[in-house]
């Protein structure tokens, strides 16, 4: 059977991965780059990891997989009378197509966009990380999680970095953890500036309502917009990002999306954890064997500064400690998710018990 996946990112890279060897398996990118690690790029600006930390599959582990990688190759629009990948370099026919195409970073919308970079791909990093060197300085907008992990990692390298954001909360989450997280971040030196709206941005700093904020190089990390585009160029329907069921089919027959481009009844998961997770349940899936995500059950897993934090389901609404690292939330006594602080083995307990119903 031949499977053909758009996007080498998490997603498209784990389901290939996982479906090597059984079925005949392409991989069209349209970046030039083999896979590499979306959440390592903060650490590579900050100077911890070298560049080739983040590429952990050669061109040779791609062939030795039996995986067809075609990079630079954009795919344009899906023929699906004739069940064809129509691309920038030629037809792909293919029996299942998988939509792995994630999503791109939320451009700002406010006057002086120009002197804004925001932070996606490689070649966003390499950019940020070559200014920084120069600057000695970085001004990071917005307080979601892309946002809090490079101004943890660079703040920890030493580069004087104000932090941005227009609401109280990091994170979204409640007062009592963000305020755990905001002084985590403090402690490397990260400065805040908290319920600030931006206004306008020149060459020098940021205008805000609560003042001009002087730095020349601003990273704006206010969310992704998920990659529909060509789901929507080829007929297949879409919302805010391309609409799949709970076994990761979209509206078009033999045509699947997973990862940060893919929306389940108003969710999207948006994070590397949950990509691989949609890949290893459609490998199952496309194995015959029955499976199906759990969407009310997103997680992640983050590194900012020194501090890993787990958000696991559902973060908002009435929150207990279960001990000093663990803060359940539940529904009807009934727990819904969690936060857990520092401790990896751990949040992965608590995931699996809320999961299973044991907690
Ligand atoms: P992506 O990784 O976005 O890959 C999609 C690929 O599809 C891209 O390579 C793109 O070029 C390709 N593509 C798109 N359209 C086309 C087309 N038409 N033709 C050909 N190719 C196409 N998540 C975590 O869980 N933990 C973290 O700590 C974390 N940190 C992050 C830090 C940063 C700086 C960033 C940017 C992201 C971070 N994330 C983190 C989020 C995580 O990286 C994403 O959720 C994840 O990469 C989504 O995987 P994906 O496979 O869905 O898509």
């Amino acid at each position: 059977m031949r499977v053909v996946i758009v996007g080498d990112g998490p997603g498209g890279v784990e389901l290939a991965k996982r479906l090597s060897g059984d079925f005949e398996v392409t991989i069209v990118d349209k970046e030039g780059l083999p896979y590499y690690s979306k959440p390592m790029l903060s650490h590579y600006i900050a100077g911890f990891v070298d560049e080739k930390a983040l590429f952990p599959y050669s061109a040779e582990w791609y062939e030795r997989k039996g995986i067809d990688l075609r990079l630079g190759v954009e795919a344009k629009i899906i023929d699906r009378a004739r069940n064809v990948l129509v691309t920038s370099k030629g037809n792909i026919p293919y029996d299942v197509l998988v939509l792995a195409t994630g999503a791109r970073a939320r451009e700002p919308s406010i006057p002086g966009r120009e002197h804004i970079l925001t932070l996606r791909t490689f070649d966003d990093a390499k950019m940020i990380k070559e200014r920084l060197e120069g600057e000695g300085e970085i001004t990071v907008l917005g307080g979601g999680f892309i946002g809090l992990e490079l101004a943890g990692n660079v703040a920890k390298a030493g580069y004087s970095v104000k932090l941005i954001h227009r609401s109280k909360n990091l994170l979204r989450l409640d007062e009592e953890l963000s305020e755990k997280l905001q002084e985590k971040l403090e402690e490397v030196g990260v400065g805040f500036h908290l319920e600030a709206n931006l206004l306008k941005a020149d060459k020098n700093g940021v205008e805000t309502d609560k003042g001009y904020i002087p730095g020349r190089l601003k990273v704006c990390a206010f969310g992704v917009v998920p990659n529909k585009e060509l789901a929507l160029r080829s007929g297949i329907h879409a919302g805010r990002g391309i609409f799949i069921d709970a076994g990761l089919r979209t509206s078009a027959k033999d045509i699947y999306a997973i990862g940060d481009c893919a929306e389940y009844s108003g969710t999207i998961c948006g994070t590397a954890k949950t990509a691989v997770e949609h890949a290893k349940i459609l490998a199952n899936l496309l194995r015959e064997q029955d499976n199906h995500y759990d969407f009310s059950f997103c997680s992640a897993l983050f590194k900012f500064a020194d501090l890993n934090v787990a958000l696991i389901g559902r973060t908002k609404g009435e929150g207990r400690w279960l001990d000093e690292k663990t803060k359940v939330f539940y529904k009807d006594e009934k727990p819904i998710g969690a936060v857990v602080l520092g401790d990896v083995r751990r949040a992965m307990e608590v995931e699996k018990a809320i999961r299973e119903g044991l907690l």
